[in-house]
């Protein structure tokens, strides 16, 4: 194992005991959507599964959305040949999105959305008690500058997040992961590629300026997506405005949805050791 893919390991352990990502027993719905990303999060996720120090299982979910020219053999033979269990599910959501969105807009939105729907569904399906999907360090900044920029709000992207209905636990085991990193990797392991721009969707103009902001800044001073990323986890409430989190803080009555009888965290870290 080299030092890319250990450092990656390690970082998918540390968030998940930071988080409670991984826990004994888990099934776990790794949504592939077969770019880079999903590719490493499967690959990672298996890797850790042959080391962690209890059981928990992997079933890989693609959805094929209906777009047009998708390499429909393309995934479930890699599945095959690698030995995972996977579903594919068929779902002409390319119809509905292109019905709905005119041509000159962007369709991330309602695709996303759509997809994220089947994923909840097929979960519960399949039994999973957790879905992982592979959301990195950098989608974490860019999400945070386009809350900040135009939603006006202070957030980012949950490492674990339980659906409304309580029925899905979303968790993202690449939060600690750059995509620099990921992408190196893939590109090491020959993973086979989906390309993302089946669907003619022209990639989010306003994340796409996120990037290119942080890029620039980076040219600047190399330790802004680390800082970006370091606010995430160092939040100073006293020195913000929102008068509803003030007040939970001073009633100490933080909402979780860790159940009174949660079993510990067992750390996960620690697994693998460079060569
Ligand atoms: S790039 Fe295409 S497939 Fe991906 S979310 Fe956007 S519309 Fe959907």
């Amino acid at each position: 194992m080299d030092r890319l893919e250990k450092r990656l390991i390690d970082s998918v352990a540390r968030a998940s005991a930071d988080f409670r990502l991984l826990e004994p027993g888990d099934r776990v719905l790794v949504a592939v959507s077969g770019g880079k990303d999903s590719h490493a999060l499967l690959y990672l996720l298996r890797e850790i599964q042959r080391r962690a120090p209890f059981p928990f299982s992997l079933v890989a979910v693609n959805v094929d959305q209906g777009h047009p020219g998708f390499p429909k053999r393309l995934l479930p033979e890699y599945f095959e040949r690698e030995g995972y269990e996977y579903r594919i599910v068929e779902e002409d959501t390319y119809s509905v999105v292109k019905s709905k969105i005119p041509e000159n807009k962007t369709y991330c939105s309602l695709c996303s959305r759509l997809r994220r729907g089947i994923l909840y569904t097929v979960a519960v399906e399949l039994g999973a008690t957790k879905i992982a999907l592979g959301h990195h360090r950098d989608d974490a900044i860019e999400t945070l500058l386009l809350n900040l920029f135009y939603a006006g709000q202070i957030k980012s992207m949950p490492p674990r997040l339980v659906s409304d209905d309580g029925r899905n636990v979303v968790v993202r085991p690449l939060i600690y992961a750059s995509e620099a990193d990921l992408a190196a990797f893939a590109e090491q392991k020959r993973f086979p590629i989906v390309p993302c721009d089946l669907c003619g969707s022209q990639e989010h103009l306003h994340r796409k300026r996120m990037k290119q902001l942080v890029a620039e800044l980076s040219r600047e001073n190399p330790h802004v997506p680390n800082n970006l990323f370091a606010a995430l986890g160092n939040v100073r409430p006293s020195h913000l405005l929102d008068t509803r989190l003030r007040a939970a803080l001073a009633d100490a009555a933080v909402a979780t949805d860790e159940p009174a009888d949660a079993a510990p965290v067992v750390p996960l870290t620690g697994l693998v050791r460079a060569r």
